[in-house]
C-alpha cells in the first residue's frame, strides 16, 4: 500500500477538492489541499509532497505560473495538471512549465488515480543515479564521462546536468524552456544553446547522430531521452 505518500491538491472548485480528497484518501494517500496558487506553493515547500495535482484555472496565479514556481525549488515532485481545455497548445505549455502529465476535465477520479499510480511506478524504477546506460553508452555523471565501445569521452558540467535532467525525465518530452531553467538557470542563454548541446551529446552517444535513436527531437517542443 502507498500509505506514506502525500499528495498536494491545488484546486479552487470545492466539489472537485472534496471528490478527489475522498478518492485519494481511499487509495491510502495523505492529502493536503490549497485553493489558490500562492497557498499551493507555500504548502508545496512546507509539506514536500510526493505528487501535486494542479488545476490550470486558479484565482490569482494560474496553474502554469504555479508549476514554474514549484519547479524552481522542487525539480523532482510529480506534477499532474488538471485542465478544462484540450487544445494541444495548452498541453505543450503545461509540459514546458514542468508538468509530468495532465488530465482533461471532466475526468473520472479513477483515471487520475491510475495516472498517479503509473507516475509513481515510473519514478520508482528510475531513482536518481550517477551511472546509467543510454543505448550503447555508459554514462557516469560523477566522473563527468561516458564510455562507448571502450572509448571514454569527457563531459562538460553543462553536458552532465543536461544528461542528468533528461535521464530524470527519460521517456518524457522535456521542453527547451524547461531545460534552460533547470540546466542553465540564471545564466539564461538562448534556445540555440540547448540545441547545440544536444548535438554535442548526440555525437558522443548516438550511432548515427543525424538519425538519433536516444536523444530524440519532439517537434515544436524539445527533446526526449529514450534509454
Ligand atoms: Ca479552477
Amino acid at each position: 500500500m502507498l500509505a506514506s505518500k502525500t499528495i498536494l491538491l491545488i484546486e479552487d472548485e470545492p466539489h472537485i477538492v472534496l471528490g478527489l480528497t475522498d478518492a485519494l484518501q481511499f487509495e491510502g494517500y495523505n492529502v493536503v489541499t490549497a485553493n489558490d496558487g500562492e497557498a499551493g506553493c507555500q504548502l508545496a515547500k512546507q509539506t514536500q509532497p510526493d505528487a501535486i495535482v494542479l488545476d490550470l484555472m486558479l484565482p490569482g496565479k494560474n496553474g502554469y505560473q504555479v508549476c514554474e514556481d514549484i519547479r524552481r525549488f522542487d525539480p523532482n515532485v510529480i506534477i499532474v495538471m488538471l485542465t478544462a481545455r484540450s487544445q494541444e497548445s495548452d498541453k505543450i505549455r503545461g509540459f514546458d512549465a514542468g508538468a509530468d502529465d495532465y488530465v482533461t476535465k471532466p475526468f473520472g477520479v479513477g483515471e487520475l488515480v491510475a495516472r498517479l499510480r503509473a507516475l509513481f511506478r515510473r519514478m520508482e524504477r528510475r531513482p536518481s543515479a550517477e551511472v546509467f546506460e543510454v543505448g550503447r553508452a555508459t554514462v557516469n555523471l560523477s566522473a563527468h564521462q561516458l564510455e562507448v565501445d571502450g572509448e571514454v569521452h569527457a563531459l562538460s558540467s553543462y553536458e552532465v546536468e543536461l544528461l542528468r535532467f533528461l535521464y530524470e525525465r527519460s521517456g518524457h518530452a522535456v521542453g527547451r524552456d524547461e531545460i534552460l531553467t533547470r540546466v542553465w538557470g540564471a545564466a539564461n542563454p538562448t534556445n540555440r544553446t540547448v540545441d547545440n548541446f544536444i548535438l554535442k551529446l548526440r555525437k558522443k552517444i548516438e550511432r548515427r547522430p543525424d538519425v538519433p535513436e536516444h536523444i530524440v527531437t519532439v517537434y515544436g517542443h524539445g527533446y526526449k531521452l529514450i534509454l
